[in-house]
């Protein structure tokens, strides 16, 4: 490996996937610049903030009560007829301060040892034939452009990377790929309890769902995402306006939010030659639910060790890399692929097939466990319901199979 000067791994994006990513690789004794477009970490939040049980975010970060706005102690989901499925699950998760969380995580890298420049945009990546060496990065305050060599670059830019298509990695994503996404933090709404609420059907959420997500004190983030090719000429902020006066008539809105979250499949590869892609750069959310905080932190944990050890090999090929690819794909890859498949049929149904089949789902032994949905149980089901899902599995399956 050619000795680079400077930094030996450069990170592009400071949310969840690049802070955690740069924390961890400057923890192994690396020499770590984390790149940020916006010129405030975590801000403006782009997120309806909720994650799983806490043990699995304190794995990353130590939790206080600022960072808590509100237990989740379970769901409810309202089918397109109107049939509400309730459950109680106390622990099974939290909605999250999402600024300070994410401000939390950049401050955890830069106590590790990594340099954090924010207002700074990665505008292209620096290559050796098919080796990346680095970025071109623009300091948006001046305007001016200058090289950052690295051994290695990581591509952590979010729903909107340009990074892992200049690496090869990724194709843009298709509409359909993307849950097109509105939401307000509504202060003065009636809440039942300290429930995630998911409302079904084409009414509020075509192709996708609404949810209120609780935030404390009569507060929560009222949202929808919806499948743009499904919403009939209607923009998100539409169907945002006609799920308020439905859910949360007279609450005041405070904080307006707009944009798209990656529901792809999977790639098939996380790494070339000098270069990984992690978080939702990488399609690492879920594709079911959209949610990808989480996911973002064990992809960057699995990333930075795959760097480490080929930074102490002295090779940062794609083969040495791909160590990171396998480890993800045999994980959380693993259940996005079901994810992805159940997704694909399941928004795909009818109002009438939908609320039929949440009646039938809701009766399957074991299919919520302490995280939430089993996936592989879901298609399961799915298909025993209607047996002529099979065909369609059976397309969705094949069409969505190790594409870029
Ligand atoms: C409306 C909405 C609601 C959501 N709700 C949830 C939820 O409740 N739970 C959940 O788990 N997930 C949710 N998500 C998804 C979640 O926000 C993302 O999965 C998560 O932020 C992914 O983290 P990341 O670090 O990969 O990317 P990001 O958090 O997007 O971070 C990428 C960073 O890279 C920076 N960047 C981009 N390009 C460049 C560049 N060229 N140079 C330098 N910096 C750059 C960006 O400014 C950004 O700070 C939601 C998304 C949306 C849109």
């Amino acid at each position: 490996m050619t000795v680079i000067r400077g930094f030996d791994v450069v990170v592009i994006g400071a949310g969840p996937a690049g802070s955690r990513a740069a924390a961890q690789i400057a923890r192994g004794a690396r020499r770590v610049l984390l790149l940020e477009k916006r010129p405030r970490v975590g801000y403006p939040v782009r997120c309806a903030e909720a994650v799983g049980p806490r043990e699995d975010v304190e794995r990353y970060l130590p939790l206080d009560d600022r960072l808590v706005s509100s237990p989740v102690n379970g769901f409810l989901i309202v089918a397109p007829d109107g049939t509400r499925f309730e459950r109680k699950m106390p622990g099974i998760g939290f909605v999250v301060d999402r600024e300070l969380f994410d401000q939390r995580l950049a401050a955890a890298a830069v106590s590790a040892g990594a340099e954090l420049r924010t207002g700074h945009q990665a505008v292209g990546l620096i290559r050796e034939g098919t080796q990346v060496r680095g970025v071109r990065v623009k300091d948006l305050a001046s305007g001016s452009e200058y090289d950052e060599p690295a051994a290695i670059t990581v591509g952590a830019d979010g729903v909107e990377s340009l990074s892992p298509r200049w690496a090869g990695l990724k194709k843009s994503l298709r509409p359909d790929e993307l849950f097109s996404c509105a939401e307000e933090l509504i202060d003065g709404i009636e809440l039942p309890g300290e429930a995630i609420e998911f409302h079904l059907g084409r009414r509020f959420a075509p192709g996708g769902y609404a949810w209120v997500f609780p935030k404390g004190k009569g507060k929560a983030n009222v949202g929808i995402g919806i499948n743009p090719l499904q919403a009939g000429g209607k923009t998100a902020v539409e169907y945002l306006n006609a799920f308020l006066a439905h859910r949360a008539p007279g609450g005041k809105r405070t904080r307006l939010v707009i944009g798209g979250c990656s529901v792809a499949r999977g790639l098939s590869a996380l790494a070339a030659n000098g270069f990984v892609a992690v978080g939702e750069a990488a399609n690492q959310n879920n594709p079911f639910s959209g949610g990808g905080i989480v996911n973002a932190l064990e992809g960057a944990d699995m990333a930075a060790s795959a760097i480490l050890h080929a930074l102490s090999g002295g090779s940062a090929s794609a083969k040495e890399l791909g160590a990171y690819t396998r480890e993800w794909r045999r994980t959380v890859g693993k259940s996005n692929d079901a994810f992805y498949h159940a997704a694909r049929i399941f928004y795909g149904l009818s109002d009438e097939e939908m609320s039929r089949m949440g009646r039938k789902l809701s009766r399957v032994p074991g299919l919520f466990d302490e995280k939430g949905i089993r996936p592989l149980l879901m298609v399961r089901a799915l298909v025993a319901a209607r047996p002529r899902l099979l065909v369609q599995f059976a397309g969705s399956w094949l069409g969505g199979k190790g594409r870029r």
